[in-house]
């Protein structure tokens, strides 16, 4: 699933390409995309029709656009892709909302092999979308708070790196850079949040926000070619992984092999030396 460098890198195509832009026409080509639309399609498609888009904005792994007071909410689930494509270019089979402009221009594509990602509108939801307002700030937000997060982390009964994929802790993080950032502060991820020590939890978090922003810079990490930016264009971060996908590689610190996991139905990569399991 996108984390919050490709989601990030996605907003800042469509705050380029797409905000100030005026919708022409609207066509929701598979009902599943806007399935949290509570009147369906119809009621999706004539909220925007005729409307201006303001700024582009993003909280954890959610991004929308202002519309007036509203908001056009998007989550990408795991394959989706807002692109920016010339009119001209075929529709792909994949296309599940088709956004076209006043005046002509790039048209905006929500293309979406597996259909877990979404749009909807928010009435009112410019600011902050009600339906996201649960979700905690993420590290690059103002409102992002290191010390208030720090005694929520160690106040929590589980391990680290759950700890760090609860969305109403702190918001962006996923399997991929959660692995990172574990590796990066030497601390195994079934380490009891409780245990951390303070210094512990701050290196933790700011391993958190380096990893991201070091992921960001290079446009975040392309798995299958899925995660891409508005024009098409895959980020590299994945050659930076030092842990993660690693197994049996060396680890780049020690060189002893990484080892992988089982997580949550996912995996957890770690290296054995660095990172040492908890005692029980
Ligand atoms: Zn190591």
């Amino acid at each position: 699933m996108p984390e919050l460098p490709e989601v990030e890198t996605v907003r800042r195509g469509l705050e380029q390409h797409v905000a100030g832009r005026t919708i022409d026409t609207v066509r929701v080509l598979h009902p599943r995309a806007v399935r949290r639309q509570p009147a369906g399609a119809a009621e999706f498609e004539s909220a925007l029709a005729g409307r201006s888009l303001g700024s582009a904005r993003r909280r954890g792994k959610y991004l929308w656009l202002s519309v007036g007071e509203d908001a056009l909410l998007a989550h990408l689930g795991m394959s989706g892709q807002l692109l920016v494509v010339e009119p001209d270019q075929p529709l792909s089979p994949h296309v599940r909302i088709w956004f076209t402009f006043c005046g002509g221009g790039a048209d905006l594509r929500f293309t979406d092999q597996r259909t877990f990602g979404h749009m909807c509108v928010v009435r009112d939801g410019a600011e902050l979308p009600a339906p996201i307002a649960h979700i905690a700030p993420d590290p690059f937000e103002p409102a992002f708070d290191q010390g208030a997060l720090i005694t929520r982390l160690r106040g929590r009964r589980t391990g680290i790196k759950r700890a760090l994929l609860d969305q109403s802790l702190i918001s962006g993080v996923g399997n991929i850079y959660a692995d990172e950032a574990l590796w990066r502060a030497r601390l195994h991820w079934a380490r009891p949040a409780e245990t951390l020590t303070g210094p512990e939890a701050s290196r933790l978090l700011s391993a958190v926000r380096d990893v991201l922003g070091e992921a960001l810079a290079v446009g975040g990490t392309s798995f299958d070619d899925l995660y891409v930016n508005v024009n098409g264009e895959s980020g590299y971060f994945e050659r930076s992984l030092a842990v993660y996908g690693r197994e049996g590689f060396p680890c780049l610190r020690c060189g002893t092999p990484v080892r992988r996991d089982p997580f949550m139905n996912r995996s957890a990569y770690s290296c054995p030396r660095c990172q040492p399991r908890p005692r029980q």
